[in-house]
């Protein structure tokens, strides 16, 4: 047994879990000023956290979550930090049978938001508050400010809100990167959105650098200086940031590129997964999130990919030799405006997502506050998302991204090149699978008309699925396809 004896309700809010994330956000909490009761199951790692970082704050450990309970001031407020899935279930029912009506448990880890919703149903039904918590900025950020995506009742943020605004990041003009996102899962659901929309700017980053690289002809080192004065642009971001540093390494042990000697297999842990199926659950079209999430998946089939090239199938024509001088630089640009014009059809993927479900699940979330609370603290930070956050502002109720005005010029101005980039691709069997996704995208939404009145006319013809008709939109209409002298009928 640990000497831990915590003082009953003499902590603000309490921290379970005291791994990476728990112990930085418990140390965030304290830094600014709060009494954070600590608790974890194997008692070793609170006493490390008190061992190292106790002077930080007011801390109160438990070894005993009886006790840990205790000593949260009421109405208590207790923010789970554990393993997902398993680990926070089981968390949550521990806290749930000590907690009292009025209380708070807080999921702050990556849940999925349908497992939130049922978890907060079921403590609602108790007089528990639950809130599923979004927090982005890995160990970092939990530490020095993330950006926060708290879900859950009004009721709850109003004696959350304060603690959690007061360890958030700020933006440049001081602004605190965290709001009430909606009821229930709505928090959970644009962390996940969050996630999948930094997989898509990783992959399109990716994209970028695999071209300068292959088609341009560009060494490792240069491309890293491209990505640098890519700061001064529209595409200043940390992911910006993070890839010029990656690029930037040279591996000690073989004095390589880094990149090079780093298995090229991407890993996940799901979110990304998450999106795309949930984005397809709703019927809302993210290409980019979806395609970024394939590529991980391509990359890690080890043994297609190896039987494929084993097979040695005629690939058609590639690139005869690097580009040079007025050539280079006009195709470095073309990436850039490629990527930049990619990433706002992302972000409007995204969004889109977000707004639908929102609607589906009544959650009423304010899409500019998202863009607003993402500007700092988090993976996707970034200088664009004041340009969002302006274009919010503006018109709230905006159908798409892609038609603020910002995002409408931007796109003008970068479709040609945009196009160039995807047709090299093509061409030289490079693959750029989520600039060309996104391409596909905005030229979908801008069409006048699409192939899915053929699509209609196919489901009639097998499954008389019904269509309706330009000059009667809201009729039903069948035809006999068998039966030319009557050939239509109208069903409703
Ligand atoms: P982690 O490795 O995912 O989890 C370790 C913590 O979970 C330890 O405190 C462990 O306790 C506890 N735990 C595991 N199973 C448990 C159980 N059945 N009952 C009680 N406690 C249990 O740690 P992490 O990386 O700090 O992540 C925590 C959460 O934050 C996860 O949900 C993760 O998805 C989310 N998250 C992580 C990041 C990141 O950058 N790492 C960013 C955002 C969100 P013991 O010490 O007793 O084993």
């Amino acid at each position: 047994m640990t000497g831990f004896t915590p003082a009953p309700s003499s902590a603000d809010l309490g921290v379970y879990g005291l791994g990476v994330m728990g112990a930085n956000l418990a140390r965030n909490l304290a830094r600014h000023g709060h009494a954070v009761a600590v608790y974890n199951r194997t008692t070793a790692r609170t006493e490390r956290l008190m061992d190292n970082h106790a002077a930080e704050g007011e801390f109160v450990p438990a070894a005993d979550l009886a006790d840990f309970v205790a000593s949260l001031r009421s109405p208590r407020v207790a923010i789970i930090m554990v393993q997902a899935g398993a680990g926070t279930e089981e968390a949550i029912g521990q806290l749930a049978e000590l907690m009292e009506p009025g209380d708070i448990i807080v999921d702050a880890g990556n849940t999925l938001y349908t497992d939130t919703r049922r978890r907060e149903e079921a403590l609602r039904d108790r007089g528990i508050h639950f809130v599923g918590m979004g927090v982005s900025g890995g160990e970092e950020g939990a530490l020095l400010g993330p950006s926060i995506m708290p879900g859950g009742t009004e009721e709850s943020y109003q004696r959350l809100g304060p603690m959690l605004e007061s360890i958030s990041a700020r933006a440049d003009d001081g602004a605190p990167c965290c709001t009430h996102v909606g009821p229930d899962g709505a928090g959970h659901f644009v962390k996940m959105v969050h996630n999948g929309i930094e997989y898509a700017d990783m992959q399109l980053i990716a994209e970028a650098y695999d071209l300068l690289r292959h088609v341009g002809g560009l060494s490792v080192a240069e491309i890293a200086e491209v990505f640098r004065s890519w700061k001064d642009s529209e595409l200043d971001s940390y992911l910006i940031d993070v890839t010029t540093e990656v690029l930037s390494r040279t591996d000690p042990a073989t004095g390589q590129p880094f990149v090079d000697v780093i298995v090229d297999a991407a890993g996940q842990k799901g979110t990304g997964v998450w999106t795309t199926q949930t984005a397809l659950e709703l019927g809302v079209a993210v290409p980019a999130i979806a395609e970024a999430t394939f590529a991980r998946a391509a990359s890690s089939s080890a043994d297609a990919r190896a039987a494929v090239r084993g097979a040695s199938i005629e690939l058609g024509a590639s690139q005869d030799a690097p580009l040079a001088g007025v050539e280079r630089e006009a195709f470095i640009e073309a990436v850039r405006q490629a990527l930049y014009g990619s990433k706002i059809a992302a972000y409007a993927q995204g969004f889109d997502e977000i707004a639908t479900a929102s609607a589906q699940y009544g959650w009423n979330i304010d899409l500019g506050a998202m863009a607003t609370i993402w500007r700092a603290g988090c993976i996707i930070r970034a200088r664009f998302l004041e340009d969002i956050t302006r274009a919010y502002a503006q018109e709230p109720e905006l159908a798409s991204l892609l038609t603020a005005p910002v995002f409408s010029a931007a796109l003008a101005g970068a479709l040609p090149a945009w196009r160039q980039v995807v047709a090299t691709s093509a061409l030289t069997g490079v693959p750029a699978p989520a600039f060309a996704a996104s391409l596909a995208y905005v030229d979908q939404l801008r069409a006048e008309r699409l192939p899915a009145a053929l699509i209609q006319g196919q489901r009639d013809f097998f499954g008389s699925h019904t269509y309706h008709r330009v000059d009667d939109p809201t009729g039903v209409y069948h035809t006999l396809w068998s039966t030319p002298e009557r050939a239509e009928e109208k069903w409703n």
